[in-house]
C-alpha cells in the first residue's frame, strides 16, 4: 500500500542494432511517445558517431497507480564498421549509476536517494540471422553481472510460427552454450494452483520473447487495435496468438517488476559495491605497506613500532595502578586489625575493594582503548 502511494519508479534499458524496432517497442509497451525528437543519422554519420545513451523519463498513472519510467537508450550500438568493445560504453554507464548509488548511501543525506540504477535491460535480438551473432554474445557476456538482460526476438512478425519457435529454441541452447546468464524468472511456490504454475511454466518457455511493436491504431474485426497494416492482412501487437508482446509486457510492469529490482539490489549492486569495497580494502593495506617499507629501508636507525610504546606505557600504568591498590589495602588491612567494629567494616571494605577492583579494571580499559 505505501508502494502504491508512493509509486514506482523502473529503470528499462533497451539494447541492440539500430533498425531492430527498440523504440516503436517501448512506445507500444507504455503507449507514449518517447521519441519525438529523435535524429536519425545517415550512414556516414554512424560510421564516426560512438555509443551514446540517452535517458527519457515518463509518469504514467494507470488506475491510480504512478510510474516513474526512465528509458536508457543505447543509439549507435552495432552500427559503426567496427564493433569491438562498443558494449563498453553501456557498462560504463551501468557502473557509473551503481558508482553513484554507493556514494549516495554512504553519505549523510541517505533517506532521499535517487535511484538510477538499471533494473533491465531488453537485449533485441536480429530475426533476419541464424542465431546469435558475436555481437550479442559478447555484449551479454560483458554485461550479465551488471544487469538483469531479458533477450527479446525483434519484429517477430517477419517471421512464420515455426521460424519462431525455431529460433528462441536456438537462442535458448547458444545462450547456454555461450555461459551467458540471462535474468531468472524466479520458481513459483509448489502451493499455487495449477494454472498459475502453468503461466509460469509458459513465460520462461517464452524466452527470448518474440515482439512486434506499433505506432499506428488500425481497425481490425471493428475494433480499434495498436498493430501494422500489411496488404494481406493485420498484425496485432497485443494479440498473444501473434507475438508474445502482452506476455512482456505483464512480466515488465505486473509481475516481476519486484522481483527486477530485488535482483539488481541484492545480486549486481552488491556485486558491485563488494568489489569497490575490496579494491578499498586493497589500497589501504598496499598504502600501509608502502610507508613500512619506505621506513625500514630509507633509514639505519631502528624506528619504535607504534604498538611497542603503547604497550609499554599500558603496562607502566597497570603497574602505578597496581601499586595503588596494593597500598589502599595495606593500609585498610591495618585499620581492620585495630578495629572493633572490624566485622561489619571488612565486609564493607571487600565490598569497597571489589569496587576500588572493578573501577580500576575499567579504568584500566579505558586508558588502553585510549591509548
Ligand atoms: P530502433 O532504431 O531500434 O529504435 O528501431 P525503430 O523503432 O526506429 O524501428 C525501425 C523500423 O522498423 C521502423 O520503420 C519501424 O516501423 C519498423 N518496425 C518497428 N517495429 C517493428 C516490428 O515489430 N515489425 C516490423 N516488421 N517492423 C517494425
Amino acid at each position: 500500500r505505501k508502494s502504491v502511494k508512493k509509486g514506482f519508479d523502473f529503470t528499462l534499458m533497451v539494447a541492440g542494432e539500430s533498425g531492430l524496432g527498440k523504440s516503436t517497442l517501448v512506445n507500444s509497451l507504455f503507449l507514449t511517445d518517447l521519441y519525438k525528437d529523435r535524429k536519425l543519422l545517415n550512414a556516414e554519420e554512424r560510421i564516426t558517431q560512438t555509443v551514446e545513451i540517452t535517458k527519457h523519463t515518463v509518469d504514467i498513472e494507470e488506475k491510480g497507480v504512478k510510474l516513474k519510467l526512465t528509458i536508457v537508450d543505447t543509439p549507435g550500438f552495432g552500427d559503426a564498421v567496427n564493433n569491438t568493445e562498443c558494449w563498453k560504453s553501456v557498462a560504463d554507464y551501468i557502473d557509473q549509476q551503481f558508482e553513484q548509488y554507493f556514494r549516495d548511501e554512504s553519505g549523510l543525506n541517505r533517506k532521499n536517494i535517487q535511484d538510477n540504477r538499471v533494473h533491465c535491460c531488453l537485449y533485441f535480438i536480429s530475426p533476419f540471422g541464424h542465431g546469435l551473432r558475436p555481437l550479442d554474445v559478447e555484449f551479454m557476456k560483458a554485461l550479465h553481472e551488471k544487469v538483469n538482460i531479458v533477450p527479446v526476438l525483434a519484429k517477430a512478425d517477419t517471421l512464420t510460427p515455426s521460424e519462431v519457435k525455431k529460433k528462441k529454441i536456438k537462442i535458448r541452447e547458444e545462450i547456454e552454450q555461450y555461459g551467458i546468464k540471462i535474468y531468472q524468472f524466479p520458481d513459483c511456490d509448489s502451493d499455487e494452483d495449477e494454472e498459475f504454475k502453468q503461466q509460469d511454466l509458459e513465460l520462461k518457455e517464452s524466452i527470448p520473447f518474440a515482439v512486434i511493436g506499433s505506432n499506428t491504431v488500425v481497425e481490425a474485426k471493428g475494433k480499434r487495435v495498436r498493430g501494422r497494416l500489411y496488404p494481406w492482412g493485420i498484425v496485432e501487437v497485443e494479440n498473444s496468438a501473434h507475438c508474445d508482446f502482452v506476455k512482456l509486457r505483464n512480466m515488465l510492469v505486473r509481475t516481476h517488476m519486484q522481483d527486477l529490482k530485488d535482483v539488481t539490489r541484492e545480486t549486481h549492486y552488491e556485486n558491485y559495491r563488494a568489489q569497490c569495497i575490496q579494491s578499498m580494502t586493497r589500497m589501504v593495506v598496499k598504502e600501509r605497506n608502502r610507508n613500512k617499507l619506505t621506513r625500514e629501508s630509507g633509514t639505519d636507525f631502528p624506528i619504535p613500532v607504534v604498538p611497542g610504546v603503547t604497550d609499554s606505557e599500558t603496562e607502566k600504568l597497570i603497574r602505578e595502578k597496581d601499586e595503588e591498590v596494593q597500598h589502599e589495602l595495606e593500609s585498610h588491612q591495618h585499620q581492620h586489625g585495630h578495629s572493633h567494629k572490624c566485622e561489619h567494616s571488612s565486609e564493607q571494605y571487600v565490598c569497597s575493594n571489589t569496587q576500588a577492583g572493578s573501577e580500576t579494571h575499567s579504568e584500566r580499559t579505558m586508558e588502553d582503548e585510549a591509548l
